[in-house]
């Protein structure tokens, strides 16, 4: 008996010091939420049809849903950031995010006709790969930045029906569902193709990037994508 709890105490010991060490290693990130359109239809819409805690916990589960999508362990992470701040705003567009501060718009949500929650949610995502992405340190072209973040949303299951399908779209870097479908495309090539070029992108941008990763330019990997799909759009 005198033998067995010993034994409990020393595995206690041991557990209480695991558990210490990944509170250390893996810094907790606030998620805090501002309603700056009090009184809007959309903001009323955005409380009682989304829900702040319901947007709150959306933001962390994509954020965690984005480190995994990018092999991103603690550490390796941008690990300065460790408060999210979401906005709801009187503005027009639909949203944006300036470092980890993301603003939706009051209006869209007050004026979105379907399901409103699913629209946001998805939305979240997007802006939420804005926090946690790299940008080759404000090299990488816009197009895909804003790809890779509805890549993450197309990951997810927040699709919308209105996106292009496999093969739409003109340019690579065209963007939005453009490039998250061509960046699909690679990444059923060669799976982790993404998580490797945001890692790439931490300390610069060159299109070298994709030779290095695939073999092939981009021009030759989006003619490749274009004929595979039968230049659909
Ligand atoms: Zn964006």
């Amino acid at each position: 008996m005198k033998k067995h709890s010993l034994a409990v105490v020393v595995l206690l010991v041991i557990s209480s010091l695991m558990a210490s060490t990944a509170i250390t290693r893996a810094q907790a990130v606030t998620y805090e939420f501002f309603n700056n359109a009090i009184g809007t239809a959309g903001s009323t819409r955005f409380e009682n049809g989304i829900g702040v805690s319901y947007s709150l916990d959306t933001l962390d589960t994509a954020s965690t849903f984005i480190w995994q999508i990018f092999g991103q362990a603690a550490g390796d992470r941008k690990d300065d950031v460790q408060r999210v701040r979401l906005y709801v705003d009187d503005m027009d567009g639909v949203a944006y995010t300036i470092n980890a501060d993301i603003h939706v718009s009051a209006k869209y949500v007050g004026n979105y006709a379907g399901d409103v929650r699913r629209e946001i949610g998805g939305v979240l995502y997007h802006e939420a790969t804005h926090v946690w992405q790299w940008n080759g340190r404000g090299n990488a072209p816009g197009g895909l930045i804003e790809g890779i973040a509805d890549f993450v949303r197309l990951k997810a299951g927040y699709a919308p029906s209105h996106w292009v399908g496999a093969g739409g779209g003109d340019r690579w870097d065209q963007g939005y569902d453009v490039t998250a479908r061509f960046l699909d495309y690679l990444d059923g090539i060669k799976a982790g193709f993404v998580a490797d070029l945001n890692r790439k992108m931490k300390d610069g941008y060159t299109e070298n990037f994709f030779v290095e990763l695939m073999g092939k330019s981009v021009n030759q990997l989006w003619s490749d994508y274009k004929s595979q799909f039968g230049g659909s759009n």
